[in-house]
C-alpha cells in the first residue's frame, strides 16, 4: 500500500490513510498530513448538481486513498442517511450581503457532527482493512461541542470504547448536559479540574506514553482520537467548501471558477484547514478569513508570525473557540514551509518549552496571501447577533456571529467585494443564554426556560435532539484533577 502520510515531524514517519486514521497522531507527537495534497485535484466541473454524498464521496476517495470505493460509499451512505435533520446535510443560505452555510443540522446541534458522524465508520473500515483484532479506545478532549459528537457517533459501535474530557465549568449548561446524560454501554464521560488547553494536552500525553499503549497492545488494545487532530476528522469536513461553493454556482450568484471567501469562526484551527485544504485541491479561494474571540491568539499570529500562547485565558460567550494551543496550525505550517518537517519540529519544540515561535518573513507573506485575521469581543458579537436579528430575521450563534462580523470588518478594511461565506457551526440554541441576552437584555430564569422562550419569541424551533434535554437522566458523574487522567483511561481500558 502507498503510504501518501507522513508526520508533519518527521518525512521518516510514514503511513497510509487507513493507519494514520487508527492512531490519531503520529509516533513522535507530530500530526499525519498528506504530502503530496496539492498534486491532487477535485474536478469542480463535475460536481455540478451533485448531491452532499457524492460530493463527500468523491472528496474523501482522493484523501483517504488506501480505501475502496465501495468501502467510502459505505461509510458516506451510513454516515449521512437520515442522521441530520435536513436533507441537503449542509444548506446554504443568503442572509444579507452574505451567505451562510450551516452546518449544524446533525445529532448534536453542531459542525462538529458532520465529521463524526463519519468519523466512526471510517475507524472500524481502517480497523478491517488493517486486520486488527480487539478493541479501540477513542479519547477525546472537548471544549463542549466535539465530545457530544463523538459519543454520538462512537455510541455502540461494535469494538469501540470512547472517553471524553471536558473542562469543568467551561462548557454551557446545554453542552454540560448533552454529555452527562449520554447513553451507550461504551461511552465514559469526565470533567477535569482545568480548561481545554489543559484536557487537550493530557490527551495528547497518554497518546504518546509508550509504557501505556505497551500494556495495552498486550491486550489487543489500541487508543485512537475523534479530535481534529485525526485525518478521519479532518477530511469529512473539506466536503462543505466543495458543496457550498457548488450551491452557489447552482444559485447563480457565481460563475463556475470565480473566487470566493469563506470567513470561518476558528478554535483548533481544524475547520479552517480543511478550507485551506480545499483550495489545495482547486476549490477557487481567494482568502479564508480566520474569526477569533477574546482568546485571539491565531489573530495575532497571523499578523505578526509570532505564537504566543504566554498569555491570559478567557472564559467567553464562544466557548468552542476558548483555545490558546490551536493544534491543527501544526499542518499549515507544514505547508506553508513547503514541507519542511524539521523546521515544524522546532517550531513545536519550542512552543512545548516557551509557549512560543516566530515564522520567517517568507512563511508570513504566504500565510498572508491566504489567511485573513479579525477577532471580535463579547459586546460586539452581542450587537452582531441583535443587528441581524432586526435586520434579517436571522438568528445567530455566538460562535457563528463572530465569524459574521469579521467578514463585514474584513469587507471594510479592504473594500474586497468578492462573495463570501460564512460557515456557521451551531444552532442558537445550543449557546441560549447568550444568544437571548443579546436580544433582550439579561436574564435570570432557567436555561431551559430560556430556550423556550427564545424560540417563542423568534418563531425559530428547538432543536429536536434539545427538546426535553433537562428532564434526562444523569449518567456520568466523573471528576478528576489532570493528573489523574491517566488512571482514568486505564480503569476505562480495564488495565488493572
Ligand atoms: C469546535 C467549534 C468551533 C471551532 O472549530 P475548530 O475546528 O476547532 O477551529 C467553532 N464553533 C463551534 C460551535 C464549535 O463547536
Amino acid at each position: 500500500m502507498i503510504k501518501n502520510y507522513e508526520s508533519t515531524r518527521s518525512a521518516n514517519i510514514k503511513s497510509t490513510a487507513s493507519e494514520a486514521i487508527l492512531k490519531g497522531i503520529a509516533d513522535d507527537g507530530g500530526l499525519y498530513i498528506m504530502r503530496n495534497l496539492d498534486d491532487k485535484k477535485v474536478d469542480i466541473e463535475k460536481l455540478q448538481g451533485k448531491g452532499y454524498k457524492e460530493i463527500a464521496r468523491i472528496v474523501i476517495e482522493l484523501m483517504l486513498d488506501d480505501f475502496s470505493k465501495e468501502n467510502i460509499k459505505e461509510c458516506v451512505e451510513k454516515a449521512y442517511t437520515n442522521k441530520f435533520s435536513t436533507k441537503e446535510i449542509t444548506p446554504v443560505v443568503k442572509v444579507g450581503q452574505c451567505f451562510i452555510t450551516e452546518l449544524f443540522h446533525g445529532p448534536t446541534s453542531a459542525f462538529k457532527d458532520v465529521a463524526l458522524s463519519i468519523l466512526p465508520h471510517l475507524v472500524t473500515t481502517s480497523y478491517d482493512m488493517n486486520d486488527m483484532k480487539g478493541e479501540v479506545i477513542i479519547l477525546t478532549a472537548t471544549s463542549g461541542d466535539t465530545g457530544k459528537a463523538a459519543l454520538e457517533g462512537f455510541k455502540d459501535v461494535k469494538g469501540t470504547k470512547i472517553i471524553v474530557f471536558y473542562p469543568d465549568g467551561g462548557v454551557s449548561q446545554v453542552q454540560r448536559l448533552q454529555m452527562v446524560t449520554q447513553e451507550g454501554s461504551n461511552t465514559h464521560v469526565c470533567a477535569i479540574k482545568g480548561n481545554f488547553d489543559d484536557a487537550q494536552t493530557g490527551v495528547k500525553k497518554i497518546f504518546t506514553n509508550n509504557e501505556l499503549i505497551n500494556e495495552l497492545s498486550k491486550e489487543n488494545k489500541m487508543f485512537s482520537s475523534a479530535n481534529s487532530i485525526n485525518i478521519g476528522r479532518l477530511v469529512p469536513q473539506i466536503v462543505y467548501y466543495f458543496y457550498s461553493y457548488i450551491k452557489l454556482v447552482e444559485k447563480g450568484e457565481i460563475k463556475l471558477y470565480d473566487k470566493i471567501n469563506f470567513s470561518v469562526p476558528t478554535g483548533n484551527f481544524g475547520n479552517i484547514l480543511a478550507g485551506y485544504y480545499a483550495k489545495l485541491l482547486g476549490l477557487p479561494i481567494k482568502k479564508l478569513i480566520c474569526a477569533s474571540n477574546e482568546n485571539n491568539v491565531l489573530y495575532d499570529f497571523i499578523k505578526t508570525g509570532i505564537y504566543d500562547r504566554n498569555r491570559t485565558f478567557y472564559k467567553t460567550i464562544s466557548p468552542s473557540m476558548d483555545i490558546l494551543v490551536s493544534s491543527n496550525l501544526e499542518r499549515l505550517l507544514y505547508y506553508i514551509s513547503e514541507k519542511n518537517n524539521e523546521v515544524v519540529k522546532e517550531f513545536m519544540d519550542k512552543l512545548n518549552r516557551e509557549g512560543k515561535y516566530e515564522i520567517d518573513e517568507k512563511m508570513k507573506q504566504t500565510l498572508n496571501s491566504q489567511f485573513y485575521a479579525g477577532c471580535v469581543y463579547k459586546e460586539e458579537t452581542q450587537n452582531i447577533i441583535k443587528e441581524t436579528y432586526e435586520k434579517h430575521g436571522y438568528l445567530l450563534d455566538t460562535h457563528t456571529a463572530v465569524a459574521f462580523k469579521v467578514l463585514q470588518d474584513y469587507k471594510n478594511e479592504t473594500g474586497d467585494n468578492t462573495v463570501s461565506v460564512v460557515l456557521s457551526t451551531a444552532s442558537p440554541f445550543k449557546f441560549t443564554r447568550s444568544v437571548y441576552e443579546s436580544l433582550f437584555g439579561p436574564s435570570d430564569v432557567d436555561e431551559f426556560k430560556i430556550m423556550h422562550e427564545l424560540s417563542e419569541k423568534t418563531g425559530v424551533k428547538i432543536p429536536e435532539n434539545l427538546q426535553g434535554l433537562e428532564y434526562k437522566k444523569i449518567l456520568h458523574q466523573k471528576l478528576c484533577e489532570i493528573n489523574e487522567m491517566v488512571e482514568y483511561v486505564k480503569t476505562v481500558g480495564d488495565l488493572k
